[in-house]
């Protein structure tokens, strides 16, 4: 078996590996026919199909109107399409609504999560990026590209990821978990946060574990990232070792904080999350 370009968690979009390929590059194919992401907030409408859920196929199964689809790539031999679908109307028969959010209880597989995930993403930098952040003008579509140019000032601008980090303070067989007042009651996870301007990620992480918990680390090492459209985040894990202090718990972020056996976790974020990725894999006997 060979090792995984990134660690398999849904949102990141390597887990399609050959299944997917973007639209980045490359002629729009003709007709509006294939497989439909149909984004409703932040949920997505699919069809049921034994224990899980697929994509609706074929024709658009909703009415567009004036929407023109948005072709997200090719994805198992078909072209993937993005619709926007408005908040009032009615899921179509044989479609089921389904949430994308994994602490809403998301029950689509991975596949379909990262799909939905970019598919939300689109249709973010979309609505975000319509007028020049400079001067207001409203831009144009660069070719080929995700990017928008103002046609007044020229200014070029890309979709935009936000890069947070996201760590697990580990202090022999013990971890430092944290929770936030409105989490699902004794759910702990890990801290995280934005780096901000002309802070590295190591930096990042050790001034969000001194501000939030009191704590000081060493040994911070890089495990994995992941994509998180909710709506643009990019996470970028971490396991640090604890180096002193004593934990002073950041009132206005967090509820608690505290030290576990790693033997005797409380609940945790689900299986859907990087939070859950280090803490299975490095917050373990
Ligand atoms: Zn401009």
């Amino acid at each position: 078996m060979t090792t995984p370009l990134s660690v398999h968690l849904p949102f990141n979009r390597d887990i399609l590996g050959a299944a997917f390929t973007p639209a980045k590059r490359g002629d729009k194919p003709a007709g509006e026919r294939g497989h439909w992401l149909l984004v409703q907030g932040q949920n997505l409408l699919v069809a049921p199909d034994g224990p899980g859920f697929r994509l609706p196929t074929g024709d658009c199964p909703i009415a567009l109107g004036d929407t023109a689809p948005f072709w997200l790539g090719t994805y198992r031999q078909a072209p993937v399409w993005v619709v926007a679908v408005a908040a009032d109307t009615p899921v179509p028969d044989g479609l089921v609504r389904e949430t994308m959010i994994p602490m809403r209880g998301a029950r689509m597989a991975d596949e379909l999560l990262s799909l939905g995930g970019m598919a939300m993403q689109a249709l973010w930098w979309e609505s975000t990026s319509g007028h020049c952040p400079r001067c207001g003008t409203p831009t144009t579509r660069i070719e080929n590209e995700w990017g928008k140019r103002c046609p007044s000032c020229r200014y070029e601008h890309y979709p935009h990821l936000h890069p947070a980090t996201i760590v697990l303070v580990r202090d022999g067989d013990r971890v430092l978990l944290t929770r936030k007042a409105e989490w699902a009651p004794n759910r702990y996870a890990l801290v995280a946060g934005f780096v901000d301007n002309g802070e590295s990620l190591e930096g990042c992480v050790a001034r969000e574990i001194k501000e939030e918990v009191g704590v000081d680390v060493k040994d911070i090492r890089y495990v994995g990232s992941q994509n998180w459209p909710f709506p643009s985040q990019m996470m970028i894990g971490f396991v640090a070792t604890y180096a002193g202090g004593d934990v002073v718990v950041d009132k206005e972020e967090l509820e608690d904080a505290r030290w576990f056996p790693c033997g005797a976790l409380p609940s945790l974020p689900s299986r859907h999350s990087i939070s859950r990725y280090i803490i299975d894999h490095y917050g373990r006997p």
